[in-house]
């Protein structure tokens, strides 16, 4: 049995029922619909400008570690300079929910969430951050909390010092 999704996982733990339970206590859609769900994500409208950041932050979500099946929460921060399209403003937490719900770790789950925001809006220049921590580490082993940090910067956020230090300013809590 390959466990790829965290219904796999509780299935396998605490059965069916109770996992279903569990799973939906994290927010986290089991039903078939979920596809569903997912193509929302693809709602853009037309850019009015092509020169600004965009940027959403402060979106926490919470995902299993791949290799200790514990979770971790992470504060999500998303931003991208739109080309001809922009995306609606709840979609960047549909996204970003759409690769929580399976097995994870923090540096694929930028990635992933870099690479969808490129797809469905058509710009490289996407910049994503990530600070979570990971129960594995703060509830076991070494027992200390911390906080991992990551970034996924592609297009003028990797090139661009001032940009970048934009983007950085703007997701500031
Ligand atoms: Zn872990």
């Amino acid at each position: 049995m390959r466990l790829t999704t965290l219904v796999d996982v509780f299935a396998l733990l605490v059965g069916g029922e109770l996992g279903s339970r569990l799973f939906s206590y994290m927010g986290i859609q089991m039903s078939p619909d979920t596809m569903v769900r997912y193509r929302t994500t693809e709602t853009t409208f037309s850019a009015a400008s092509t020169d600004q950041i965009v940027c959403v932050s402060g979106m926490r979500v919470f995902s299993l570690c791949e290799h200790h099946l514990l979770p971790m929460w992470c504060d999500v921060a998303i931003g991208y300079i739109p080309s001809d399209k922009v995306l609606g403003f709840s979609k960047f937490a549909r996204i970003t929910h759409q690769f929580t719900h399976h097995l994870q770790i923090q540096e694929r789950l930028g990635q992933q969430i870099a690479d969808e925001v490129s797809r469905i809006t058509g710009t490289n220049h996407v910049a994503v951050i990530i600070k979570g921590e990971h129960l594995c580490m703060s509830a076991r082993g070494i027992r200390t909390p911390g906080v991992m940090a990551s970034s996924v910067m592609r297009g003028s956020f990797r090139t661009d010092r001032d940009l970048r230090a934009e983007f950085m300013q703007m997701i500031q809590p």
